[in-house]
């Protein structure tokens, strides 16, 4: 007999939360048997229950081992049910955030901000797809008071999936941006996929935060009907007062530190105040939150490895983030500079062209040394005569054993299938 959505969550709540991993299972776990492309969980029911799982929710009858099965028909869809089941029952405000660029930053900056004032939950890491928003929602306690949901997207239809499961009662797009081009089949696929999240927020009667700086989201949001609009301040701070290690801006006649260096990343900040300062936070306790996030994710982290001052940023980079890093590492005032960059995956029959397009944008910034990674970014050669290529980074690994780089600024960034985080070991 099939176990329905009811019995599923009642369980649940008795439980000690969701697993998916039989690695990572905790006693009292309800384990859910996922299928992949390349596996199937339901052979693992077994051994989750030996490992400590109360119940095991399976989708082949084939592998029922007695009464601590629970049957259904598509375990995924059993877990995003039981998610939004859950989640109905939580009467705290839950904030869905989206976007191309930016999203696991502004997330963790809210999270520090709000932190200041209520017990808050965030997804971990980047737990933002049709299984990591199901198994964050499914980790909220009910001590949590306010909760951030990171939302990500390869297409359209993503989003709405998404928010369907989390019922965000406030949504946020932190810019549009030429990220995922290949799925969504370019820039107004896009603003169409990250406008589902306002489409949800709009019909729900929700509120929305607006960037003040990004167009892209202002056309999103300007073809829809909310309730309530929150835009944030201006984002360009008035000065830069301080750069390394920690960046301290001056905006509105105020100094906010911060371990985030770039313009980019002021976005960021400016959202997070502004969602700190709706939810009832003083100032004091926003510029608290923001100042006491430090990355340690290659996300716009910054280092200092021997004599050299790393800015990295090898997370991931697509042509928006990569445009403004490099941007950004132009503007700083530390020398010599050198450029380490790796290919961006994902863009499609775009990819020649924004490749070529970054070697247009380096030409026109000074930097001591360029180095490239990767096939894509062959196209970008002929704009650099004199930047130094490898195919991969094997090839980079070898130049900088013979190349001892000393005393100098880096930025280094690529996709996350370069692995340029690989060069820090060559920097000591
Ligand atoms: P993912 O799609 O992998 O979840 P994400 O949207 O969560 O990515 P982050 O992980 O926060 O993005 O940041 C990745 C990189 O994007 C940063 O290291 C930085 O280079 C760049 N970035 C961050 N914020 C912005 C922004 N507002 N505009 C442009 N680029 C940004
Ligand atoms: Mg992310």
């Amino acid at each position: 007999m099939k176990t329905n959505s009811n019995e599923l969550l009642s369980i649940f709540l008795k439980s000690s939360g969701v697993s998916t991993d039989t690695r990572k299972i905790q006693t009292g776990n309800l384990f859910f048997a996922l299928k992949g492309p390349n596996f199937n969980a339901n052979s693992l029911a077994k051994e989750a229950l030996e490992k400590g799982a109360s119940y095991v929710v399976i989708d082949d009858e084939a592998f029922d081992i007695g009464e601590k099965t629970l049957l259904v028909s598509d375990g995924l869809l059993a877990l995003q049910t039981l998610a939004r089941d859950y989640r109905k029952t939580l009467k705290i405000p839950v904030i869905g955030l989206t976007g191309s660029n930016g999203k696991t930053t502004t997330k963790e900056l809210i999270f520090s901000v709000l932190s200041q004032k209520y017990h808050c939950f965030a997804t971990a890491g980047n737990l933002n797809n049709h299984i990591g928003v199901p198994l964050s929602l499914l980790s909220i306690k009910p001590s949590h008071e306010i909760a951030v949901i990171e939302m990500g997207a390869n297409k359209v239809g993503d989003i709405k999936e998404l928010a369907d499961i989390a019922l965000p009662t406030h949504g946020l797009i932190t810019n549009i941006g030429k990220a995922h081009l290949e799925g969504f089949g370019g820039i107004e696929g896009i603003k169409k996929g990250k406008g589902e999240l306002f489409d949800f927020i709009a019909e729900n009667k929700g509120t929305v935060f607006i960037p003040y700086q990004s167009n892209g989201v202002r056309e999103v949001f300007e073809s829809r009907k909310f309730e309530r609009v929150i835009e944030t301040n201006q984002a360009i701070p008035t000065h830069l007062v301080e750069a390394k290690p920690t960046v301290v801006y001056e905006s509105k006649g105020k100094n906010i530190k911060t371990h985030l260096p770039g313009i980019y990343n002021f976005e960021n900040i400016q959202m997070a105040l502004t969602v700190g300062s709706f939810f009832g936070l003083n100032e004091e306790q926003c510029h608290e939150g923001v100042a006491s996030y430090a990355p340690n994710n290659h996300r716009s982290q910054f280092l200092k490895i021997g004599s050299n001052q790393v800015l990295m940023d090898a997370y991931n980079a697509n042509p928006s983030s990569m445009s403004a890093a490099i941007e950004h590492f132009n503007d700083t005032d530390h020398f010599p500079k050198i450029l380490i960059l790796g290919d961006m995956f994902e863009l499609g029959d775009s990819s020649a062209e924004e490749h070529e397009e970054i070697g247009k944008l380096i030409a026109k910034c000074k930097f001591d040394k360029v180095l490239l990674v990767g096939n894509h970014f062959q196209n970008a050669l002929i704009h650099l005569p004199n930047a130094f290529y490898f195919p991969d980074k094997f090839g980079l690994h070898t130049w900088l054993q013979d190349h001892k780089i000393e005393n100098s600024f880096l930025l280094v960034k690529g996709s996350r299938g370069i692995q340029l985080e690989s060069v820090l070991q060559f920097l000591e």
